[in-house]
């Protein structure tokens, strides 16, 4: 082939995998947001089908050849290079999996969340239990098929995160037991209490989206360029940085669920939408989950929850608000929003706390993943390791092992980046800190300059590096888990001691 013709034949391959991507994305969001509960089976044929096809047809031989002379070729442009290497990864995954198996397992994944939900409403584990059993049967087959070598866990770990494995997560979350742990139960079981009750007032729907529509002015999101609307679970889902989609959920007797999840969905939607244009319709948008948290992280704790961000908004939260925010003060907010107490729940937990809920699910996916524990023993498992790192037990299933939608979506190795990614966001602020005054900066509501260098230094690199790499170029470091031991020390130390 010429080059013409091996550029060409890339482009095409390039233009039909993102049409697909566009499709997907499209399903996706309709049946978080609009679709209508019977419509559920339906949709899990049509995206079995739909995946089949594209499946295939990355898997043409020649397709595969045509990248791999890409990656070969003397002189390639390097934009296109990186394109077909991350093409080929994922190729790579999936390769010797029989296409009927890959066709049936994407629809009993979907058919499996759906039963989640009806079994989370009525608190019945042992309705999805074997839903659950089969899709860690379905991905251990799946990853002999990829023939690795190793702990079968470390090979999902790098699907999410590229060069984490078991090794360097464990080191991750020990350095967070040895030095975070026993900060966690000081500041729990010290004399300070801070009562949160203010936050369980009841704070009607319309006014809180008032809010949300404040915070996205706040934080510079154009919503030319995107949609807001509400679901169960709070994501953001985008395919380009002219249509970037994010939900929340309004829990009247809650304040927090809708403005913490709020300006953390707003970090991903920044993060898509500054974006490198030119990366539109290619697979270079995204790094990594990890890259990916570290965004939405910083947005929702490193600027929603400081001192500064609530000396300049808590005005407008208490016009909304009257009666509520009735007698308190910017500073007496900050604290309350910031206090911490053991939880069962992840979404709702504190910055102080929350690294501890990841923990808990890193050390239960090993234990699956090994073969050493089996679905039946999680619920128990589950509620013992609570009260080991938290100090209480869930209730029930319902609230315990069926609370995140993550395992019943097929998703496995990804929640330990919800904690690397945080952990990169502590990092990633102190580097800011070198060059902005963050506080003055947030005091003066001046977005657009943290905007900017997250734009120049994370978001406009899209997946043109690996995470480690990126990683070095915004920090000059390698990743250190003590930047979080100590943003969260620093942090509550002032709160509480
Ligand atoms: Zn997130």
């Amino acid at each position: 082939m010429t080059r013409e013709q091996l550029t060409k034949k890339f482009n095409d391959f390039q233009s039909r995998m993102s049409a697909h991507r566009f499709a997907m994305f499209a399903i996706s969001w309709d049946a978080s947001t609009e679709a209508p509960k019977k419509s559920a089976p339906y949709r899990a044929r049509m995206i079995g089908q739909l995946s089949g096809e594209i499946f295939a047809y990355q898997m043409l031989p020649e397709n595969i050849a045509m990248l791999e002379e890409i990656i070969s070729l003397p002189e390639c442009d390097p934009l296109m290079r990186r394109s077909a290497e991350k093409y080929l990864q994922e190729i790579n995954k999936n390769r010797n999996i029989p296409l009927a198996e890959f066709v049936t397992a994407r629809q009993n994944t979907a058919m499996t969340t759906r039963i989640w939900e009806e079994a989370r409403a009525k608190n019945d584990f042992a309705m999805v239990a074997p839903h659950l059993a089969r899709e860690i049967e379905t991905n251990r087959r799946f990853l002999e098929y990829r023939a690795s070598s190793g702990h079968p866990y470390n090979v999902l770990l790098d699907d999410h995160e590229e060069g984490m494995t078991i090794e360097s997560y464990d080191a991750f979350f020990n350095a967070l037991k040895a030095d975070l742990l026993p900060f966690v139960r000081q500041v729990h079981q010290g004399a300070v209490q801070i009562d949160d009750s203010l936050l369980y007032k009841f704070y009607a729907k319309e006014s809180q989206k008032r809010f949300v529509e404040y915070l996205i002015q706040v934080i510079r999101f154009d919503m030319d360029a995107g949609v807001l609307k509400v679901s169960a679970h709070p994501f953001t889902s985008g395919v380009s940085c002219n249509d970037v989609r994010f939900t929340v959920r309004y829990m009247e007797n809650y304040l927090p669920a809708s403005v913490f999840a709020g300006v953390h969905e707003l970090g991903h939607a920044m993060h898509s939408q500054q974006g490198d244009p030119s990366f539109e319709g290619t697979n270079l948008q995204r790094c990594s989950a990890g890259m990916g948290e570290s965004q939405s992280r910083f947005y929702e704790n490193f600027i929603g929850r400081s001192l500064p961000f609530w000396q300049t908004h808590f005005a407008k939260l208490a016009e909304i608000f009257p009666e509520q925010m009735e007698g308190v003060t910017p500073e007496k907010f900050w604290r309350i929003i910031n206090r911490s107490k053991p939880s069962v729940n992840r979404v709702e937990a504190d910055e102080l706390t929350y690294p501890m809920h990841i923990m808990i699910r890193y050390e239960l996916e090993k234990l699956l993943f090994g073969g050493e524990i089996k679905v039946e023993d999680l619920p128990e498992l589950w509620n013992s390791k609570h009260e080991e790192y938290l100090g209480l037990r869930p209730e029930n299933d319902a609230a315990g092992i069926m609370q995140d939608i993550h395992w019943y979506q097929n998703l496995w190795g990804y929640f330990p980046t919800y904690a690397l990614g945080t952990a990169y966001g502590a990092q990633f602020y102190y580097t800011m800190l070198e060059t902005i005054d963050l506080p003055r900066v947030i005091s003066e509501d001046k977005m657009e300059i943290i905007n900017e260098w997250l734009r120049k230094n994370i978001h406009a690199q899209g997946g043109l590096f690996s995470p480690s790499e990126l990683f070095m170029r915004v920090t000059g470091e390698e990743f250190n888990p003590q930047y979080l031991v100590r943003y969260l020390k620093e942090k509550y130390s002032l709160i509480y001691m």
